[in-house]
């Protein structure tokens, strides 16, 4: 027999959360662990022979809508301080991405039981922020959670309003759990510190090609365009001869672990990992040949 139950009063409705109120529990499931992170230049030396690298770039278009005038404002300093403005009105965040196959579906710091193998041991600030967005402002980030309780639905972290067992993450204007404001803040710092010692003048070198419309219009608002880290690992190679050998160093890393995960994906034949395969191979093609002039530097004496 079918027992038919009835529909349940909705609580929403009886004793509705508090707007923006968001509370927030991980439980390591790894939903939000299935592909690379976004690094730091730090990290993508620290992470140098774990994580193929490579520069990522996303169009991002103003805040629209329904915001009040302390939003557009807070949203402003964000924007101001970590992105670089782009033609047609948008922002460009210039940042750094691992990659990894796609078939694979998940990040190589995962360890077999499928935990983070960096919890202990310098997580990308990244990782720390999730599910928080260190690109939003803090009275923002109530939208961010609204939106990923979307994605993560499955994983169940994130509840409106309070939950037992979850923790406040956020209020209507505020978050409100200080490890995560340290995070935020963290995370922002070091984006901003990175905008300024490679984004900016990487940047500078790199628009008349990036504006071409054949490449401008192929870097995405949602998701990232992948480039060669060569341009950035010839400017900051070029700054001096210790530079030139640590990054030489970073070349023999990556041109380690492009070998390794090409071999592997040539054995297991995915075809959705085909066109990684072809832009490694490209990739380290170019790293190759820029790494003669790298030694060399290295070796040259410097004069400040
Ligand atoms: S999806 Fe949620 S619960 Fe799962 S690992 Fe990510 S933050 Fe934690
Ligand atoms: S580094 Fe760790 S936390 Fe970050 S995506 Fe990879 S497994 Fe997840």
């Amino acid at each position: 027999m079918t027992i038919i139950h009835p529909i349940p009063f909705p609580v929403a409705a009886r004793n509705p959360p508090p707007a923006g109120h968001f509370a927030f529990r991980c439980n390591a499931c790894g939903q939000c662990c299935n592909t690379p992170p976004l690094l730091t230049l730090d990290e993508l030396l620290r992470f140098e022979t774990r994580f193929i690298g490579v520069l990522a770039l996303r169009r991002i278009r103003p805040l629209r809508g329904d915001f009040t005038a302390a939003d557009l404002a807070a949203q402003a300093d964000i924007d101001h301080s970590l992105l670089l403005p782009a033609p047609d009105g948008d922002a460009l965040q210039i940042t750094l991405q691992a990659v990894d196959y796609p078939s694979l579906q998940r990040c190589p710091a995962r360890d077999d039981a499928g935990l983070c193998g960096l919890h202990a041991d310098h997580k990308p600030l990244a990782c720390e922020v999730v599910p928080l967005d260190a690109l939003r402002a803090d009275r923002l980030q109530h939208a961010v959670l609204a939106s990923r309780q979307g994605e993560l639905g499955d994983a169940d972290c994130i509840a409106p309003g309070q939950r037992d067992g979850h923790a406040p993450l956020t209020d209507a204007t505020d978050v409100v759990d200080p490890a995560y404001l340290d995070a935020l803040y963290a995370h922002r710092n070091a984006l901003a510190t990175d905008k300024a010692h490679w984004g900016r003048p990487l940047y500078a070198t790199l628009a008349a090609e990036l504006h071409a419309p054949a490449v401008w219009t192929r870097i995405p608002h949602h998701g990232f365009f992948n480039l060669s880290p060569v341009p950035l690992v010839a400017m900051m190679a070029a700054r001096s001869p210790q530079m030139a050998g640590r990054w030489q160093q970073f070349i023999d890393a990556q041109l380690t672990l492009i070998d390794t995960a090409v071999t592997d994906a040539l054995v297991h034949k995915h075809p959705a990992d085909r066109p990684l395969t072809q832009q490694l191979r490209g990739y380290a093609d170019a790293y190759r040949a820029l790494r003669p002039s790298l030694a060399r530097a290295s070796r040259t004496p410097h004069h400040a």
